[in-house]
């Protein structure tokens, strides 16, 4: 192992992957550094993703694609179900497979990858960054760097070490509780979100079918709620009405940040990417196709700073982020708050709106018409989304 590097990535989930491979394919030397054990362990994830979102970075996979994807389900409160086609539109992924096999996709292209490496601080000189400090095995090590990239996930500190603001308010932080399940018999190319009070106030539930008749069942609810009544109970709740036999496999909790992104995710020698910048699609709270092209902006931008050999060259990379998908996000997050806050008759009212409508007609932009009828409010910003 060299002493420094170009560029350094700390962490090697979806985010931090792509931007070591993208900084690496600017010809610059790129170390990614992760504090597990294994790349793609343990997954936090209901590895939902659209086919577009994988198909930007790697071709998809049977390895790690354990279902494939061609309809939705949203169920209102009284159990309605509205149904919506897409086609070949998705997959619910393996991530213990995917994310290490995007991670080898960052070796091929060059990438250095040391796991069990722990960052613990940076190295701060004259207000930049230049290095981490890290463990590695019990020893504590630093390395030096041009530009290091922040891709440590939802719990990141290193955007707090290197200055940036990375608070998040609770209400727009989603409590999330998921188990994989196994005989569980739904439809295996349905997604199945539910809505209401009883289920997930503020947010949704979702059933994703895998493989052999498992899915990932799980839930998110705006930290306001999970303040007074935990995600897990709704969870147990759903279980016991639901699936009361159903063997448990996996079970896991965790937080996504359900906001638009930080205010600046780049300052001198520090750039963020993935959860840690904030990227999650706030209305779907999906962050792995987001993360990728975070981390793909991100990545080659370093890579091309340290070919020009100008280190403000990185600071480009918000304005970038903001014109891909940042802009698109703030939109996100309006129709996200006008969403969550339909009282439970106003979601069954949309389901049979919807469900009267014949079934070829029944279509994602249906779907939202009929919500608009029912919240004209939100025309503004569903338009916004179609015309920026
Ligand atoms: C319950 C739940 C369900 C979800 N479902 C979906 C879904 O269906 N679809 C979807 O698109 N998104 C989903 N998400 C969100 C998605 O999992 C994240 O947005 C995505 O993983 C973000 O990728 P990332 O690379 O930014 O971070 P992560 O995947 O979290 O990777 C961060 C990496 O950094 C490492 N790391 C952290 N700190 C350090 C350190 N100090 N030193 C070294 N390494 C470090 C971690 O070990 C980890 O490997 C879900 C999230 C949760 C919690």
């Amino acid at each position: 192992m060299k002493t420094d590097y170009d560029i350094i990535v700390v962490g090697a989930g979806p985010a931090g992957s792509i931007a070591a491979r993208f900084a690496a394919e600017q010809g610059a030397s790129v170390l990614m550094l992760e504090k597990d054990r294994d790349v793609g362990y343990p997954v936090r994830c209901g590895e939902a993703i659209s086919k577009a979102g994988v198909s930007e970075f790697i071709e998809p996979d049977e390895r790690w694609i354990s279902a494939h994807i061609s309809k939705f389900a949203l169920i209102s409160p009284d159990g309605t179900e509205a149904v919506i086609e897409f086609g070949d539109a998705g997959y619910v992924l393996e991530r213990r497979i995917f994310d290490y096999e995007l991670a080898k996709t960052a070796a091929k292209a060059g990438a250095e990858i040391l796991t069990r490496a722990y960052v613990n601080g940076l190295i701060i000189e004259n207000g930049k960054v230049c290095g981490v400090k890290y463990d590695y095995r019990g020893q504590q090590k630093e390395l030096r760097a041009k530009v290091v990239i922040g891709a440590d996930g939802v719990e990141s500190r290193v955007g707090r070490w290197a200055g940036l603001k990375t608070y998040i308010d609770f209400r727009d932080m989603e409590c999330c509780v998921q188990i994989t399940a196994s005989n569980i018999n739904v439809n295996n190319e349905t997604l199945y979100f539910y809505f209401g009070q009883n289920v997930a106030p503020g947010g949704y539930f979702w059933i994703f079918p895998k493989v052999n008749g498992a899915a990932n069942i799980g839930l998110g609810v705006s930290g306001m709620v999970g303040k007074k009544k935990s995600a897990l109970s709704f969870l147990n709740n759903f279980m016991e009405q639901n699936f009361p036999s159903a063997p448990i496999l996996t079970s896991i909790a965790g937080g996504v940040p359900s906001s638009i992104t930080l205010e600046k995710i780049s300052a001198p020698g520090i750039m963020l990417v993935g959860d840690a910048a904030r990227q999650v699609n706030p209305l779907s709270g999906g962050g792995i196709a987001s993360g990728m092209i975070g981390g793909s902006i991100a990545g080659r931008i370093a890579g091309e700073a340290v070919k020009k050999n100008n280190p403000d060259y990185i600071l480009t990379y918000d304005k970038e982020w903001h014109n891909r998908l940042g802009k698109r996000h703030e939109i996100f997050e309006r129709i996200k708050n006008g969403i969550y806050n339909f009282s439970d008759e106003k979601f069954n009212k949309i389901a049979h709106s919807f469900n009267s409508i014949p079934k070829e007609k029944r279509t994602l932009g249906r779907l939202f018409t009929t919500a608009l009828v029912n919240q004209p409010s939100l025309l503004v910003d569903i338009a916004k989304v179609f015309i920026i």
